[in-house]
């Protein structure tokens, strides 16, 4: 098999990907139940854990779990501790479950390639027809190269097996490149393959599976409920990542970070894309090595990325070309692909800042609609990362006079320098007062969930502001913003430049004007304090 370093090409697939759910109860009624409630979710299959059952006795047991009519096809798996599984005894009686099953109806079985030599000599022409028997390999260390992976398939082909298993470990999300090959292999070949990448950085093989036609991914019933590292919840994979609208033809967008599990990117962008018809997934890119993630996702397939910490500087570096302001900026949160496959780079943070903190004053106080309510007030940043500088950059060109404040004293000189202001302490900014209607905006992650106490500022501080600008987002109003509002000034959420940075990505990312109220629609629903929470 050829080994290339980048990701193929994804071919036109024969049956939709399955979204399987583990059934990992302790008690066999209670496993049972969690086949319905598989079912609710809108799960193909469920499998049967039967390694998690308390005392399982087979022919007690069994009969009840594949009880007739049964709300969802089984797959049974009796998983060997030597394997990532809970068993521990010898493996004779677990290959006589496995063969009851078969016989009771379970549509799938689960066989390790270790000891499915001699799992056949037990079967031996006992197998139904309608049972297929999927033969499985686990490697929790690394994912081996392509060819290695390729061999292992014609390894597990060759013992009959009617579905192809491999589950490796990711130790960087490049590795995930070298599934997705095997996927598409396996599919030119017409060989069926479930082909999974386990760990946080191997996450995106479980949602875009479907496009390089793996046969099934597996979604827990609820959080915590996992049966492999950084499995999704069957919800997420069907209602967050729209998995069943995924084919080879669907664009692949994301969120390049590190860490990246607490964006709510994800569910915005994919349901500004549903909700526009435009085929496309967006996940969570958890990137070590951005130069080495561009160039392994280098199809035109991988259409776009929004980058964050701490990757938007040295998108700036990454990108063919650069928007001039961004450049100015130094750092890129959208990139696009261009369909001659070049990387154009934007900044939509600054836009999404500025015009919401130019909106806010607006809506409070009377102003002059042909000028920047920004032009000549004094601006106070805090901070000078990436936010910092797109926030100092965006001021001072609606003209304003900008102020940096920053722990780190050089930096917020570095910063200030470039847009020609001065630069002060944190300690410096405590009594800083020169005139009224002072602007602030912090744009560093002080307040930020979960250490919501935390504030930049004091409340005596605070007094100085007319205006205040946290770029923290969760939670909605931060301490900052809620003292702000005590002292009277006009409050703007870091939420409103999530919504509007979004808003210029979305557009950059499809090519199509975005439905402000569609779009604000989406974003409002997403304030609840679940999403806020990981989702890897
Ligand atoms: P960044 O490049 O890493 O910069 C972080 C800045 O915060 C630096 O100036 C850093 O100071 C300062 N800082 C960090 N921890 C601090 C602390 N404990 N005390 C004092 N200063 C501290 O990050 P970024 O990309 O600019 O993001 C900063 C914040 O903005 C994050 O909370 C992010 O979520 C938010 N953000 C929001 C949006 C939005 O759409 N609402 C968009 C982008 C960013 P030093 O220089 O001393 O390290």
């Amino acid at each position: 098999m050829s080994v290339s370093a980048v990701v193929p090409a994804a071919v036109a697939r024969p049956s939709r990907t399955l979204v399987c759910v583990p059934a990992t109860a302790r008690a066999p009624r209670e496993m049972a139940a969690e086949l319905g409630a598989a079912a609710a979710l809108g799960a193909d299959v469920a499998e049967l854990r039967l390694d998690c059952l308390a005392g399982f006795a087979p022919r007690r047991d069994l009969p009840v779990l594949l009880a007739e009519p049964r709300p969802l096809p089984a797959l049974v798996t009796y998983r060997p501790k030597w394997e990532g599984g809970e068993y521990e005894g010898e493996d004779e009686p677990r290959f006589e479950a496995l063969l009851l099953a078969m016989e009771l109806g379970a549509e799938y079985v689960d066989i390790e390639l270790k000891v499915v030599d001699k799992f056949m000599k037990l079967v031996s022409g006992k197998k139904p027809e309608n049972c297929k028997l999927i033969v499985s390999s686990h490697n929790f260390e690394n994912t081996p190269s392509a060819e290695e992976l390729g061999n292992l398939v014609a390894q597990i082909q060759a013992t009959g097996a009617d579905i192809v298993k491999i589950a490796t470990t990711a130790t960087e999300i490049v590795d995930v490149a070298r599934m997705f090959q095997i996927l598409v292999h396996c599919q030119e070949k017409q060989v069926p393959i479930i082909g999974l990448v386990m760990n946080d950085r191997g996450f995106i093989s479980r949602i875009l599976c479907p496009k390089y036609g793996g046969y099934l991914t597996f979604g827990s019933l609820e959080k915590g409920k996992k049966s492999a590292p950084a499995q999704p919840t069957a919800a997420d994979l069907i209602n967050l990542y729209n998995i069943r609208q995924i084919g080879p033809d669907t664009k692949v967008f994301g969120i390049i970070g590190k860490p990246v599990g607490h964006s709510k990117s994800p569910i915005l962008h994919n349901e500004a894309f549903r909700s526009v018809g435009f085929n496309a997934v967006y996940v969570p890119f958890l990137v070590d090595d951005l130069v080495q993630f561009l160039s392994t996702y280098s199809s035109l397939d991988f259409a776009g990325f929004s980058c964050t910490i701490p990757h938007k500087e040295a998108a700036v570096r990454c990108c063919d070309e650069v928007d001039p302001i961004a450049r100015d900026i130094g750092a890129v949160n959208t990139i696009v692909r261009r369909p001659d496959g070049k990387l154009v780079g934007y900044n939509t943070d600054y836009v999404g800042a500025i015009s919401a903190i130019e909106d806010g004053i607006r809506a409070s106080q009377p102003t002059d609609p042909t000028t920047s309510p920004l032009a000549g007030r004094l601006f106070v940043v805090i901070g000078a990362g990436g936010a910092g500088k797109a926030l100092a950059y965006g001021a001072k060109e609606k003209g304003a006079r900008v102020v940096i404040a920053n722990r780190t004293f050089a930096r917020a000189q570095e910063l200030a320098n470039l847009i020609a202001g001065p630069a002060l302490t944190l300690a410096e900014l405590e009594n800083y007062h020169p005139e009224e209607g002072m602007i602030l905006a912090n744009t560093t992650a002080i307040g930020m969930h979960p250490n919501v106490n935390e504030t930049p500022l004091s409340k005596q501080a605070l007094k100085s502001y007319a205006v205040v600008f946290d770029a923290v987002y969760t939670p909605k109003e931060t301490r900052l913003l809620r003292e702000a509002a005590e002292c009277g000034a006009t409050v703007v959420s870091g939420l409103e430049m999530f919504i509007r940075q979004a808003m210029g990505q979305f557009e950059h990312f499809t090519g199509m004007p975005v439905d402000d109220d569609k779009f604000r629609g989406i974003a409002n629903s997403l304030d609840n304090p679940d999403s806020m929470k990981p989702r890897l």
